[in-house]
C-alpha cells in the first residue's frame, strides 16, 4: 500500500483516483469543485483540505489537471512542502514546455517525476485501461509503473523528460487528421451514392483502414460502438480534440516540424467548436463536413 496525493479530481481524475483506492492504495485527494471532492469521497478517497494537506506523508503525487499553466502552479505550490524522493506523476494533457519544466522543478527539489499523459477517455479511466505515455528517467519510469497498473491497460516508456506529452499529442494529431479523412470519404460516398456499409466493407479491409474508420466509424451502423450511434455524444469531446491538437501546432511551431495537415485539422476543429460543437464528440465533425451544422 502506498499513500498518494491525488490533486485534480474531474472527469478523469476521479475515476482513476478511485481505481487506485481498489487496488489497496491510501488516497488523499484534493480539488478546487466540491462537488468533486464529494464524489471522491463516494470511491473511498480522503478528501484534504488543499493541495499540501493532500501530501500528508504521501510517497507519490499524482496531478491530472487541465492545462500547463495549472500544473505549474500547483508543482509551484507543493513541491517545497513535499518529502525529498516523492515521486511526481503528471497525467494531464499538457505541452512540451510547460512538461519540461515541471520536471526540471520537481528534479531541483530533489524529486523524481514522470509526464504520463493518457489515451482511453472517461470510460478507460472507469475501466482501468488507460495507455499511458510516460517521458522521464528509468528510475522514475520503474517507480511509477506499478502506481499506474490498476488504471492501466498499456504502460509505455517513451523517452526522457516530455516524450510522454510528445507521443501524446503526436498520436492526437494523426487522430484528428485521419478522422475529417474519414469523415470526407464518407461525405463524398454519400453524393456518389455509395453506401455507407459498403464503402465501410471496402475501407476497413483495405489500404484505408484506420482506428477512424474501423474503431470509430464517424456513420451509424458499421461499427454499433461509435458515437455516431448515439447522436455523437462523447466519447472524446471536439473541444479537447481542438485543445490537443493546438498543443500539437505550438509544439510544431518551437520544433521547426512542418504539419499543413495538422494545422488544417486545427482549423476545422476550431470552426466546428466555434459554431458550439465543442461537447459533441469529435467524430461529429462529419456533420461539418456535410453541412448539417449551423
Ligand atoms: P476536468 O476539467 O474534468 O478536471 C480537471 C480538474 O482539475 C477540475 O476538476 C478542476 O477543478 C481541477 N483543478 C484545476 N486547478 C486545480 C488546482 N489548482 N488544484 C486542484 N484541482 C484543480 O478535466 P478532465 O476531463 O478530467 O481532464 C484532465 C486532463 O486529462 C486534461 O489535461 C485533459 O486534456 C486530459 N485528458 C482528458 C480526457 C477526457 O476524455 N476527458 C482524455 C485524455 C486526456
Amino acid at each position: 500500500m502506498t499513500t498518494i496525493a491525488f490533486i485534480g479530481l474531474g472527469n478523469m481524475g476521479n475515476p482513476m483516483a478511485a481505481n487506485l483506492v481498489k487496488a489497496g492504495h491510501a488516497v488523499q485527494g484534493f480539488d478546487l469543485v466540491p462537488e468533486n471532492l464529494t464524489v471522491a469521497r463516494e470511491h473511498g478517497v480522503t478528501v484534504m483540505a488543499d493541495a499540501i494537506a493532500a501530501l500528508e506523508d504521501a510517497e507519490v503525487v499524482v496531478t491530472m489537471l487541465p492545462a500547463g499553466k495549472h500544473v505549474l502552479a500547483v508543482y509551484g505550490e507543493i513541491i517545497g512542502q513535499a518529502a525529498k524522493g516523492t515521486l511526481f506523476i503528471d497525467s494531464s494533457t499538457i505541452d512540451v514546455d510547460s512538461a519540461r519544466k515541471a520536471h526540471a522543478i520537481a528534479s531541483e527539489a530533489g524529486m523524481l517525476s514522470i509526464d504520463a499523459p493518457v489515451s482511453g477517455g472517461v470510460g478507460g479511466a472507469e475501466a482501468g485501461t488507460l495507455t499511458f505515455m510516460a517521458g522521464g528517467s528509468k528510475d522514475a519510469f520503474d517507480r511509477a509503473e506499478p502506481i499506474l497498473q490498476p488504471m492501466a491497460g498499456r504502460i509505455v516508456h517513451c523517452g526522457d523528460a516530455g516524450a510522454g506529452q510528445a507521443a501524446k499529442i503526436c498520436n492526437n494529431m494523426i487522430l484528428g487528421i485521419s478522422m475529417i479523412g474519414v469523415g470526407e470519404a464518407f461525405v463524398l460516398a454519400e453524393k456518389l451514392g455509395l453506401s455507407h456499409q459498403a464503402l465501410f466493407d471496402v475501407a476497413s479491409t483495405s489500404s484505408g483502414q484506420c482506428w477512424s474508420i474501423n474503431t470509430y466509424c464517424p456513420v451509424p451502423g458499421p461499427v454499433p460502438t461509435s458515437p455516431a450511434n448515439r447522436d455523437y455524444k462523447p466519447g472524446f469531446a471536439a473541444a479537447l480534440m481542438l485543445k490537443d491538437l493546438k498543443l500539437a501546432q505550438e509544439a510544431a511551431q518551437g520544433a521547426g516540424a512542418v504539419t499543413p495537415l495538422g494545422a488544417e485539422a486545427m482549423q476545422l476543429y476550431a470552426l466546428f467548436n466555434a459554431l458550439g460543437h465543442g461537447g459533441t464528440d469529435f467524430s461529429g465533425i462529419i456533420k461539418f463536413l456535410r453541412g448539417d451544422v449551423g
